[in-house]
């Protein structure tokens, strides 16, 4: 979601102003219940309810612009491993993946090749 799109969403008899609508998204992405992501410049709320020492990876899909954070598993473990030997010590991981979700990749498209037209041509 886009602050743009909290401003709109948000029932109030006055309307929300940005500053308004900036300042709040900031008091939730430092209590760690919602992710800023900065590629897109948009905020996804958190998979975890809130986010403390790890990593957090989002996913943002390039085709429908959908956002979801995916388990992280030890991704910030590992990374701690990358910075350790120089010294870095890491306060906050937020990794963006971009792609295609699972619903849009299932989408036929209507002028890819399918896996099944590759073998076709490779096998001739
Ligand atoms: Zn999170
Ligand atoms: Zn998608």
């Amino acid at each position: 979601m886009t602050a743009y799109a909290v401003m709109k969403s948000v029932p109030s008899n006055r309307p929300w102003t940005p500053p308004t609508v900036y300042r709040a998204l900031k008091r939730l992405v430092d209590a760690g219940l919602v992710h800023r992501i900065e590629s897109i410049n948009a905020y996804v709320i958190c998979a975890h309810h809130q986010h403390r020492g790890a990593a957090a990876v989002i996913a943002i899909c390039r085709s429908c612009g959908g956002a979801e954070e995916l388990a992280e598993g030890c991704v910030f473990e590992q990374l701690t491993n990358v910075a350790q030997p120089h010294g870095f010590r890491i306060e906050q991981a937020i990794i963006e993946l971009t792609g295609q979700c699972a619903r849009c990749a299932e989408r036929p498209l209507a002028k890819s090749t399918t896996a099944e037209d590759a073998r076709r041509e490779l096998t001739g």
